[in-house]
């Protein structure tokens, strides 16, 4: 049993929750990419979800993620992690560097982990 509904519907989640952690994923990678094929629900169900699958002694996760900076699941990638600079791609029209448009690969992370993988760097240590 899961008490993670869907905000809107109330249906539980956990059909789509249920296999969504790819092995190794990290964090980041895991919430760019359920928060671009899903939806943001607000809040930190994302994360959380992550948590309880992957790093259930994590319980000051979401503390931090706030103390990072973002308020739910959609800004802890783009605005604390952003893709790092190898990863961009120039965009023709405006030849500024810019993420691609399919996700890369996670480089992966230890088990239990909550840190991003290599293709993540901290938002404020990149100097733009
Ligand atoms: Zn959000
Ligand atoms: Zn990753």
């Amino acid at each position: 049993m899961s008490n993670v509904v869907h905000i809107l519907t109330r249906r539980p989640l956990d059909e789509r929750l249920g296999t969504s952690v790819r092995p190794g994923e990290c964090l980041v990678c895991f919430l760019r990419r359920m928060v671009g094929a899903q939806e943001c629900l607000g809040s930190f169900t994302w994360a959380e979800h992550y948590r309880r699958s992957r790093a259930p002694r994590a319980v000051a996760l979401e503390r931090r993620l706030r103390s990072e900076g973002a308020a739910c699941d959609c800004e802890v990638p783009g605005r604390v992690w952003r893709l790092s600079g190898s990863l961009l791609v120039r965009d023709p029209a405006s030849g500024l560097l810019v993420e691609p448009a399919a996700a890369p690969r996670c480089s992966a992370t230890r088990p239990a982990s909550t840190k991003p993988c290599d293709n993540w760097s901290l938002a404020r240590d990149l100097a733009l």
